[in-house]
């Protein structure tokens, strides 16, 4: 049985119910979470507020930083036990868990250094005046986290908003709170103040929308989908509360005939297939030049043929999907694909010890996908790559930037002066040339546009959303 953690206190919730835990690879529960409410937030928003006025705001900011890089290394230290915490709770293949709980610590690491180093600026201003900037933090934020990459997400939103010296309420994905749970606790273990990170489990239209509401909390950070995002946004608007949306994609990757092919493809895969495709900037669309289009969707395809699929343990290429209900979703968007009668390259396998009981979805390749097609504009959050073809740049263009998503693009060609017109053309909040993902790119700010949502996480950048300016004028004559 897994408990809030709240004040560095395992804690029940009020309502005395729990949701169980279930591993995507079997179907089967092996834990429960607690199912809280609107007076379990209350509980957490009230120590959180405490920890901020009588402790976390009376630290200095290097001794913040130093308590940041031992939450770090701790984390470096368990990291085995909580890559398989996280790998039975979401299903994930060892080698992506393990990257999971390396990239958490790292964004503690990173975080850890930039506290002393944000600061305001002075700014020219008439004779006889001095004007200086401070950069604040809101006080007590509040985070709602998806269950795609639970330490990955929680790392770089409250690794970030504590570095702005921010405390913490959070709300994990109800599919995805264990390692969020041991994170916290490792937190009190190195010598965080109680208070300063608060773990609250249960369903988002309970617990999640409370946090929302509450007028204690001065700043959300939401990760998820856009339709939640709306939600927020407006439940936000009512009192004014900031919000940063981190939401959903439809990424494409743009392939010009002159691309390196040899590096495209791999990158190309592992863009969708990673994590089941269940990543909010997975490469779901794949738009090639007429010319290379067959060939490549050949070379695709044999390689899409040999992805495995199976249980997490086996760290196959592609693990189960979270839940039930997203391999329901998944597998109607294909049959709604079919009766489209758009045509499929390559599957992957399911390996036979898989059991039947486990959410499992072979990767497929799709082709000549109608760009206004359903499967081209939404948000699949399965491992299913939409194929088609584009005549010149501006098709390319043109494609690339019809869905309501911005978030992430990929741009795979060898002359450098196509490169810079088309990344500015894109509309997204990153592109990628030559490359995709970076490889995580703790550093890197991110975030999108249009329905991938406002404001920007990771990287030094985040700390400007965790903070709130104030000008501080001074007329001395
Ligand atoms: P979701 O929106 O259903 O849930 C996200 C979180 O919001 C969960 O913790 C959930 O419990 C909570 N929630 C649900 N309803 C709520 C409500 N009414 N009020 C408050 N909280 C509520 O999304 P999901 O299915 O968990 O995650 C998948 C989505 O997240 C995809 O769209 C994906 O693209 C997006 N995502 C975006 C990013 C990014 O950085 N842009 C990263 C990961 C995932």
């Amino acid at each position: 049985m897994q408990f809030n953690f709240i004040a560095n206190t395992p804690v029940p919730s009020s309502s005395g119910q729990t949701i169980a835990v279930v591993d995507p690879s079997d179907g089967q529960t092996y834990d429960e979470i607690q199912r809280s409410n609107a007076t379990d937030i209350d509980h957490a928003v009230d120590a959180a507020r405490q920890c901020f006025d009588t402790a976390w705001s009376r630290l200095g900011a290097a001794e913040r930083g130093r308590l940041l890089m031992r939450l770090s290394l701790k984390i470096s230290e368990h990291s085995e036990q909580l890559a398989a915490i996280e790998q039975r709770d979401c299903g994930k293949p060892t080698r992506q868990a393990r990257a999971d709980a390396v990239a958490l610590a790292r964004y503690f690491e990173f975080y850890a250094g930039a506290c002393d180093k944000l600061h305001g600026e002075t700014i020219p201003y008439l004779d006889g005046y001095s004007v200086l900037t401070w950069r604040e933090p809101h006080g007590v934020t509040g985070h709602i986290i998806p269950w795609n990459y639970p330490m990955q997400i929680f790392g770089r939103s409250v690794g970030g908003a504590l570095a702005a010296g921010n405390v913490c309420v959070v709300k994990p994905a109800e599919d995805a709170c264990l390692s969020l749970i041991r994170v916290a606790q490792l937190a009190a273990e190195v010598g965080f103040p109680a208070g300063a990170i608060n773990i609250v489990t249960g369903y988002g239209h309970e617990v999640g929308d409370a946090l929302a509401r509450h007028p204690g909390i001065d700043h959300i950070s939401f990760t998820g989908s856009p339709s939640v995002g709306t939600l927020i946004q407006q439940v936000a608007a009512a009192r004014h509360c900031p919000v940063t949306l981190e939401l959903g994609g439809k990424s494409p990757q743009i392939v010009f005939a002159d691309a390196d092919l040899d590096a495209a493809v791999p990158a190309i895969i592992n863009a969708i297939v990673q994590n089941a495709g269940q990543t909010c900037s997975a490469g779901s669309r794949l738009l090639v030049e007429q010319s290379i289009y067959e060939p490549l969707l050949h070379r695709l395809g044999q390689a899409f043929e040999k992805l495995r699929v199976g249980p997490a343990t086996l760290d196959l290429d592609v693990g189960p999907l979270i839940r039930q209900s997203q391999q329901q979703r998944v597998r109607k968007f294909l049959d709604d694909a079919r009766q489209a009668n758009i045509g499929t390259v390559a599957q992957g396998q399911v390996v036979d010890s898989a059991p039947a009981s486990g959410f499992y979805q072979a990767p497929t390749l799709l082709r000549d996908v109608p760009v206004t097609h359903r499967v081209a504009q939404e948000e699949v959050f399965g491992p299913v790559l939409c194929a088609m073809a584009f005549r010149d740049e501006d098709h390319a263009v043109e494609i690339a930037n019809a869905t309501q998503f911005g978030l992430v693009a990929g741009v795979w060609t060898a002359d450098g002066a196509r490169q810079f017109r088309i990344a500015r053309r894109l509309r997204s909040g990153q592109v990628f040339i030559n490359n995709y993902g970076a490889g995580g790119g703790v550093e890197l700010p991110f975030g999108g546009v249009k329905s991938s949502g406002h404001g920007r996480e990771k990287g030094f950048e985040a700390l400007y959303g965790f903070t709130t300016l104030k000008t501080v004028a001074i007329k001395h004559g």
